[in-house]
């Protein structure tokens, strides 16, 4: 597969193999079933998938689930789908919660070497205790409880005889160290809640700084990859490898995440788009989801040429949305055939063609791709055009159809508008033009010429279709960072004309689409067939991308 750009962690593990620090390369993607997986955890895969993949090593994928609260089964199966969809194979696949036990041990063995004491302090205390970047923590008074009663106090905390939050499990290393993550932290925490996995077996759950160094360790993890707001937790993940006496040492490494103007991507964020109803499900077109950028008809190999063109750096930033939008373009230009369909039909009637005569014209497929082929669209006396493209009163420079003026149909004639027909209340409801057969495409006219082009579809055998037309979810370009702190004022960033549906129709050998089919409309852009709501007698087309774009490599 494709190699990413700029990449300061494959040179890391370059060198480590080129030295003998390392023989082997495992790496692991390590998501949380909370949630489904998004664009930016697509960088993520890439990265560690990728790597791996250069240096003939392996990549696990690895539910970190040691919160029973928010995790669930259906995202489980949800992130496999996306991954293998990206077109990623893991080596293993691994539950964090089928370690519980030798994590469980580990935080005995702590407790054995006078590393670990269960405190009885609650939430807010131990906050207050802990201090700030500019004064020093606090001990609890439990600090130096006996290694007995700590091995007796945690045993009954395994054995359920607290209430959540009545004591946790915290590691002693120095409460007044610079790094606020090494004063003393919690490690373990009661959570009387079923697990998707292991049940009510457990009522005791690691923390994620305790159970991911471990999780590594087990899996024999040589590079350990997460974005940047992991890399203060480093020094800690290192003690806890060592303390925990773990044969193997990974080694952690962070990157810049990656964030997409006018997206959002935390999953609580994203969750709340779902739960409060703003969104079809995780997967609608508009989420930057995996499964909803699937679902809008982004490619697999669209968003991994994006993702190494971005490259993998140390800073986050913020990336365009259109640099994406311009890989899909890329990816669909010479795969897609292309067709034509009407979104707001307008029905113009050639009076001078003979009634009930239909002829069969010859149409590319794709000009820029001769190899596609020719299909047959038919012709008559009666076809669809575009409501935009007539306009009784033009302005100058309008070019399209207006009375008196002839245009272009695509692969067809030249047509003069004649007439304009319309209802009770002053809306136009049909034209009535004249062709002329001297001008049908392909026989080489050149008599006059017309300036303006566009697409029709022919009437009596148009295959009517739904179209949904999508802008940005959110409205502001830097919505993820700057509103973080405050989950409910994102949704005031909330786009309300982010899909707009029209119905129209498309050229009857689009009968036999199929789900996840795509096309480029003439005009319009690339569409992809909806696979949830299209049925036998419904089509339905969800906007990938318009054809223009306002972004430059
Ligand atoms: P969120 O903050 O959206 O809930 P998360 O980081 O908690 O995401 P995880 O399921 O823990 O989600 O993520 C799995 C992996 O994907 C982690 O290694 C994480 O660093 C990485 N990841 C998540 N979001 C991004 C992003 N925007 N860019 C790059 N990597 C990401
Ligand atoms: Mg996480
Ligand atoms: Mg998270």
């Amino acid at each position: 597969m494709e190699h990413t750009n700029s990449n300061f962690i494959r040179d890391i593990i370059k060198e480590d193999l080129e030295t003998g620090k390392r023989d082997y390369v495992i790496t692991r993607f390590p998501p949380e079933p909370n949630g489904y997986l998004h664009i930016g955890h697509a960088k993520s895969i890439i990265l560690n998938f990728g790597v791996a993949d250069e240096f003939n090593g392996k990549t696990n994928l690895r539910f970190d689930d040691t919160n029973p609260l928010k995790e669930d089964i259906e995202y489980v199966n949800a992130i496999k789908e996306d991954v293998k969809w990206l077109g990623y194979e893991w080596d293993g696949l691994f539950f964090a919660s089928d370690y519980f036990e030798e994590m469980y041990k580990k935080a005995v063995l702590l407790i054995n070497k006078g590393l670990a004491y269960v405190d009885d302090l609650s939430a807010d205390e131990i906050r207050e205790y802990r201090g700030t970047l500019t004064q020093p923590g606090k001990d609890s008074p439990y600090r130096n409880r006996s290694v007995e009663e700590n091995l007796d106090l945690f045993e009954r905390m395994r054995n359920a005889e607290f209430g959540n939050g009545e004591k946790v499990l915290r590691a002693k290393i120095d409460m007044s160290s610079p790094n606020i993550n090494l004063r003393d932290p919690v490690i373990y925490r009661i959570s009387h809640a079923t697990h998707h996995n292991t049940g009510d077996k457990w009522c005791i759950y690691p923390m994620y700084a305790f159970a991911h160094p471990l999780e590594d360790a087990i899996e024999d993890v040589t590079h350990s990859i997460c974005t940047v707001e992991f890399e203060d937790q480093r020094p800690l993940y290192d003690w806890i490898v060592e303390n925990c006496e773990m044969e193997s040492r990974p080694r952690q490494y962070e990157f810049g995440r990656l964030n997409l103007t006018n997206t959002v991507m935390s999953k609580r964020k994203l969750k709340q788009l779902v739960d409060e109803g703003y969104v079809d499900g995780w997967d609608d077109p508009r989420m930057p989801t995996i499964s909803g950028l699937r679902r809008r008809g982004y490619t697999p190999e669209a968003i991994r040429a994006f993702c190494h063109e971005i490259g993998v750096s140390k800073s986050a930033g913020t990336v365009d949305t259109g640099m994406l939008e311009h890989f899909v373009r890329e990816d669909l230009k010479l795969s897609t055939p292309r067709t034509m369909g009407i979104i707001k039909p307008l029905k113009v009637v050639i009076t001078n063609y003979p009634e009930g005569q239909v002829e069969m014209l010859e149409a590319e497929i794709n000009p820029e791709n001769p190899e596609m082929g020719t299909r047959q669209i038919p012709f008559s006396r009666e076809i669809y055009i575009e409501q935009d493209d007539f306009m009784e009163d033009p302005p100058k420079k309008y070019f399209r159809l207006f009375p008196g003026n002839e245009v272009r149909l695509k692969h067809a004639y030249f047509i003069k508008c004649e007439e304009v027909i319309k209802d009770e209340n002053g809306n136009v409801i049909e034209i009535r033009a004249t062709y002329d057969p001297e001008t049908k495409s392909g026989t080489g006219f050149t008599g006059r010429k017309v300036k303006g082009t566009i697409h029709w579809v022919e009437a009596t055998q148009a295959v009517p279709a739904e179209f949904r037309l999508y802008e940005p979810l959110i409205l502001d370009a830097d919505s993820e960072d700057a509103n973080e702190e405050d989950a409910k004022s994102f949704l005031d960033h909330v786009n309300p004309n982010s899909l707009q549906v029209v119905n129209g129709f498309v050229e009857p050998n689009m009968k036999d689409v199929k789900p996840q089919d795509k096309f480029q409309f003439f005009r319009h852009g690339y569409f992809n067939v909806d696979p949830k709501d299209t049925t036998e007698d419904r089509l339905v087309f969800n906007l990938i991308v318009s054809l223009k774009s306002s972004f430059r490599m």
